[in-house]
Order: C-alpha cells, then sequence, then structure tokens
C-alpha cells in the first residue's frame, strides 16, 4: 500500500525545531504586551466573501490562492454557503471588531494574533500553502487616535524592538505611502491612460487588471513586464497634502525613534485595502537563508477596510510578520554563527548558537534534569511515582523501563538527560539512590531528602 503524505506545501514541524517556534511566539507575546496588545483568536475558515471583499477580486490571492469549498447544508436552519480557509488574518479581525462592536468603548483596539494562513502557492523553501503569520493591528475610531501618523511610527518601531531582540541581523525597512481613497482614483485613471498603450505586450493577468483593477498590475512578477511597470506613473506624484503631511510625520517620527528606513516608492502591496503607510521588512541577501523569498513581514493602513465590510469608520494599521521565514532565517543565522570561531559572546542569538547547532532531529532540544532507570519491571510503578514527585517539583524527568538492561538504560540517559537515578529493589526499600552525573561521570549514592538539590544542579 502506498504510504500516506503530507500534502503538497504543508509539512510538519517537528521537534527540536518546535523550540525555537516557541521562542519566536514567546519573545513576541512578550515584547508586544508591553506596547499593550492583547491576543485576538478568529476561525480559520470564514465567508469567503469576507475575503473577496476585504483583500480584492483581483488580487492574486482572491483570485488564484484561496482554498475555497462550497459547504453543504446540514440542517434545514443552515444555508449552503461558500467558505474559505483564511490566506491572511486582517480581514478576519476588523470583521470580529465589527461584529462585536470593539469601537463602541472609543479606545484603541490593538490586538495580536498567531496562526496558520493557506494559499495556493507554488511551493518553494520559505513559501508553502500552510503557513504561519505572527501579526498585529491597531484599530478605532477616528476620535480614539487610529489616523494618527504616531501609530504607524509606534507599529514600526515594535517591529524593530522585536527583531531586535530575536537578534535577527541585516534586517531593512522599506516603506511608501499608497495614499487615501480621494488620492487613489486620480492614480488609477493616470495608470489606466500609461496602461492602454502597452498593456498588449503585459501577461494575460496584466491585461485583464489593466482594465478590472490597474492597481494590481505592479503586483506584477513576470520579467518580461518589468521594464513596463518601471515606466508607469508613481503613486507618490499623486498624494494630496493630507496624505503627503501624514507620510512625512510618519518618517519624523521613525527618524526620532532611531529606527532605519528606506522609501521604496513602487511597493504597493498585493492586497487591495491598504491605504497610505505601506512597509515591509526585507533581509539583505547575504544575511539570507530565504533566497529570493526575503520578505519577512509585510504590512499597511486600512482606513476604508471596516466600511468595505459594512461596518463603521474605524482607521487602522497591522503587519503580519511569516513565521516560516523567521525561523529559517533564525536557523541560518545561529548556524553562520555558531561556525564562526569566535562567536560574539554578548550577542544573544550567538549564545544559543552552539545549543541549536547540537541538536538534530529526533532528540529532544534540551536535556532532561534526570532519566529514572527502574531495575527490573517490578520498579517500573516506583519510578512513575519517583517520577511523580520531582516533577512536581519542577524537574525535567525522563523514565525508561524496568524491562530494559542496564547498559541501554545508560546509553538511553546519556542521549536524554543530564543525570541518571538507578532505581533497584534496595533503592526502592532504603530510599537512598544511586546517581550518575554525566558532564563528570561521577557517581554516588544520594538519599532522597538531597536528590533534588543534586538534580537541580
Ligand atoms: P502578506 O500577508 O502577503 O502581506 O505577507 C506577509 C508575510 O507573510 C510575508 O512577508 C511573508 O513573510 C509571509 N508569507 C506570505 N505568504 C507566505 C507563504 N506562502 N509561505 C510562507 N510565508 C508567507
Amino acid at each position: 500500500m502506498s504510504t500516506l503524505k503530507a500534502v503538497r506545501g504543508t509539512r510538519d514541524l517537528l521537534p527540536p525545531e518546535t523550540k525555537l517556534w516557541q521562542h519566536i511566539e514567546a519573545t513576541a507575546r512578550e515584547v508586544f504586551a508591553r506596547y499593550s496588545f492583547g491576543e485576538i483568536r478568529t476561525p480559520i475558515f470564514e465567508d469567503t466573501q469576507l475575503f473577496a471583499r476585504g483583500v480584492g477580486e483581483e488580487t492574486d490571492i482572491v483570485s488564484k490562492e484561496m482554498f475555497t469549498w462550497e459547504d453543504r447544508a446540514r440542517a434545514q436552519s443552515e444555508k449552503a454557503q461558500s467558505l474559505t480557509l483564511r490566506p491572511e488574518n486582517t480581514a478576519g479581525v476588523v470583521r470580529a471588531y465589527i461584529e462585536h462592536s470593539l469601537g463602541e468603548s472609543g479606545h484603541l483596539q490593538k490586538l495580536y494574533y498567531i496562526g496558520p494562513q493557506f494559499r495556493r502557492e507554488r511551493p518553494q523553501r520559505g513559501r508553502y500553502r500552510q503557513f504561519w503569520q505572527i501579526g498585529a493591528e491597531v484599530l478605532g475610531p477616528p476620535s480614539s487616535g487610529s489616523e494618527s501618523p504616531l501609530r504607524d511610527a509606534e507599529i514600526l518601531e515594535m517591529l524593530a524592538a522585536f527583531l531586535d531582540q530575536l537578534g535577527i541581523r541585516g534586517r531593512k525597512l522599506i516603506l511608501n505611502s499608497v495614499g487615501s481613497s480621494s488620492d487613489r482614483p486620480r492614480y488609477i485613471a493616470a495608470l489606466r491612460e500609461a496602461l492602454a498603450p502597452v498593456k498588449s505586450q503585459m501577461c494575460a493577468d496584466c491585461q485583464r487588471r489593466a482594465d478590472t483593477n490597474p492597481l494590481r498590475v505592479l503586483d506584477c512578477k513576470h520579467p518580461e513586464d518589468q521594464a513596463i511597470l518601471a515606466s508607469l506613473p508613481k503613486i507618490a506624484d499623486f498624494l494630496d497634502d493630507a496624505s503627503r503631511a501624514h507620510f512625512a510625520s510618519v518618517l519624523a517620527a521613525l527618524d526620532a525613534c532611531g529606527v532605519p528606513y528606506q522609501v521604496n516608492p513602487r511597493l504597493v502591496r498585493g492586497l487591495d485595502y491598504y491605504t497610505r503607510t505601506t512597509f515591509e521588512f526585507v533581509l539583505e541577501s547575504t544575511e539570507g537563508g530565504l533566497g529570493s523569498q526575503n520578505a519577512i513581514l509585510g504590512g499597511g493602513r486600512y482606513d476604508g477596510l471596516s466600511e468595505m465590510l459594512g461596518g463603521p469608520r474605524a482607521p487602522g494599521i497591522g503587519f503580519a510578520i511569516g513565521e516560516d521565514r523567521l525561523v529559517l532565517t533564525l536557523q541560518s543565522q545561529r548556524e553562520k554563527a555558531a561556525a564562526e570561531v569566535n562567536p560574539a559572546a554578548n550577542n544573544p542569538a550567538d549564545n544559543n548558537a552552539a545549543d541549536m547547532s547540537r541538536v538534530t532531529a529526533g532528540t529532544p532540544a534540551l536535556l532532561a534534569d534526570a532519566y529514572i532507570a527502574p531495575l527490573g519491571e517490578a520498579q517500573n510503578i516506583a519510578a512513575l511515582a519517583l517520577a511523580r514527585d520531582l516533577r512536581r517539583a519542577g524537574l525535567t524527568i525522563e523514565v525508561g523501563d524496568g524491562s530494559f538492561r542496564l547498559k541501554k538504560s545508560f546509553e538511553f540517559a546519556n542521549a536524554l538527560a543530564r543525570h541518571i537515578v538507578i532505581l533497584g529493589e534496595d533503592e526502592a526499600a532504603t530510599s537512598i539512590y544511586t546517581v550518575k552525573t554525566f558532564s563528570n561521570g561521577e557517581q554516588q549514592k544520594i538519599p532522597r531528602n538531597e536528590l533534588l538539590s543534586l538534580l537541580q544542579s
């Protein structure tokens, strides 16, 4: 029979690598809490309309990449409806904001999420069909300060703090303003005009989008179309005074916070809901591990999204970090650091380098404090009871099995733990245990009341 495998573009995350995922997630939670963000968890599937309306029909995501199905009604009270695995999380967060009237408090809502997203993309390193995003959104009624350029700068500074705390090297912030909903029609008219004489030379997607949604032509990745794209008008030349002033204030606040950036007038990002500030953090090619997928996160402002979804006015800004790409980056940067003869001792990323390069798939990332080896199956129960007490005292304990020969117990213990505790008939009767410490090879008899402090050492 053929064996079943994970579906193309999906994969299993295994220990010890999951330790790194946990570390990244714990760092995100810790940093975001300092900026008073709270966690939101939205459903993994939503009404297809949410993404069609929010992200935009003509985007690559909605037109090509969504996992969508017609869901049957199971009872008369239910309607059959089109459902979609979420390809991104901002639309879901804004839907929840509207559904729970979160704006009525009058305060800014600062929400973050961590979870899988789904897009039918062509899989390659750093690009999967199920991938994880860590994202955050700040939104609220205009009276809460949600439109302020301060929000944009604050969120970008938070991202810089997060990436610094993780020890990511070689990051670069690229940003642009794509204007407000009042700038957009003038720019789109200019794009249409510029595209009219050249669109027949472009790819099929561009030819269609030149008519249906000219802004999305700018997302085209076809090498043959790039020369035409470079000759098209730039959105920066179509911003009105208010959008220009907003962007200038964002840049001034970034300067004041010491967050370096580079303005790229071509950065439009592939989702329809963005307004004004859009941004990406990319990795310098030499710091990669990511190859062509060098964008580790992206985001922007979405001042009209709530209204597009039938909600009240609720300007906002958010980002999504590609967690898979962060993991690949940290792994490759740590491997590089470990390979260097004398890694910088005071860099927090490098401190873990030796640890991370030592572990291999199939063994735990960190050694247990002790491995309890029952001698004979009669001691299994006593071993489990001892393990229970030590675990409740906070130790990490592995328990072997009484059917193992002593040699095998030592081999397993040496691979999995810092100490081995031998538990035979005598030990069970006297509560004096034989303990070997692998780091120095010392073997000693230890009474029960001294066991904890020895194993902790
Ligand atoms: P987006 O939601 O398209 O703005 O993407 C935000 C970030 O999510 C990107 O910068 C990537 O780091 C990550 N990302 C997007 N699509 C994928 C994918 N298919 N596989 C892995 N990461 C992705």
